[in-house]
């Protein structure tokens, strides 16, 4: 199974959604695309499922059972019970087997509810019925957009093990999120968007997870911060709208302590995320 994206682009009236985006992914994989609100995930998405046109470039799916998406509203029926709208799902791909409708229940953990109307389920009931329906047809390629989204915590977990059961079958999962925590629970590659530029790409073993000391301070005068940092012999760069301190937190907050002594004003300080928001940030900030 295979994703093959060329120079993929998409532009609406006034804005470019998706500028000049490649990318090739092999099962098995879940692949993480990461990005800020208006990154351009969905838009990718739509165009690597077919459900948006490209302005130019090229998307190859090579997947004998077809793509699963969970991409906006999925088109549930609100009137009929989550069993009845993944019955017609399935029928409609020539599947009549109804133990089917119950497995997928099942497997979202919402086999106590399969009779009850979709309309009177709540925010992460439909979120986890829209990862049922991505699975009708069992299909080689899932293209999830924010899927954890309105989960509770033991939603959250049977996803992220949904995922990883889905990869050892060996599929090419997409899943985009914000909540770069989680992604990096279950991705084994990751995609980074922003302003609709693919801005970097890294496998799970090239993450750098913070075994360094970080700290990001947002202060009211970064000039003065950078005189007394510099006096100090701080290592710090400037990442985004905050200053990222590389030293222990011993160091950190003694520098912190000479900025205010200094009349700088230090608004936030805390200790610097996880290696995606870091990546995230520094892109982020480097546009800016
Ligand atoms: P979010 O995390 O908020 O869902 P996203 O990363 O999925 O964001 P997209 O929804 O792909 O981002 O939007 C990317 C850009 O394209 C945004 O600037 C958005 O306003 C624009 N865009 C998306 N769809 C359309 C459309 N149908 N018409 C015009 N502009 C659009």
């Amino acid at each position: 199974m295979e994703i093959k994206v060329e120079h993929l682009v998409k532009k609406y009236k006034g804005c470019t959604a998706i500028n000049d985006i490649s990318l090739h992914i092999t099962s098995p994989s879940i692949y993480g695309l990461i990005g800020k609100n208006g990154a351009g995930k969905t838009t990718l998405l739509k165009m690597i499922a077919g459900l948006a046109r490209p302005t130019s470039g090229t998307v190859r799916c090579d997947a004998t059972k077809g793509i699963g998406t969970l991409i906006e509203s999925p088109g549930i029926f609100g009137h009929l019970s989550a069993r009845n709208n993944l019955l017609v799902k399935m029928k409609m791909m020539g599947d009549f087997d109804e133990s089917h409708a119950d497995e997928l229940l099942n497997i979202v953990g919402l086999n106590n509810v399969g009779r009850k109307r979709v309309s009177s389920f709540s925010l992460g009931m439909k979120q986890r019925l829209g990862v049922a329906f991505a699975l009708v047809g069992d299909p080689d390629i899932l293209l999830l957009d924010e899927p954890i989204n309105g989960l509770d915590p033991e939603g959250v977990v049977l996803i992220r093990d949904l995922l990883i059961k889905l990869r050892d079958k060996n599929k090419i999962i997409i899943v985009s999120s914000h909540m770069l925590e989680e992604l990096s629970k279950v991705s084994d590659q990751y995609g980074i968007l922003d302003n609709g530029v693919l801005v970097k790409e890294f496998k799970e073993g090239e993450l750098e997870y913070g075994d360094e000391d970080s700290f990001i301070a947002h202060v009211d005068n970064p000039n003065n911060a950078s005189v007394i940092l510099n006096e100090l012999g701080i290592n710090y760069s400037f990442v985004g709208q905050g200053i990222l301190i590389r030293e222990s937190e011993e160091r950190a907050g003694f520098a912190i302590s000479k900025l205010f002594e200094n009349g700088v004003q230090v608004r936030e300080f805390k200790r610097y995320g996880n290696a995606l928001e870091r990546i995230l940030l520094e892109k982020g900030g480097k546009k800016q």
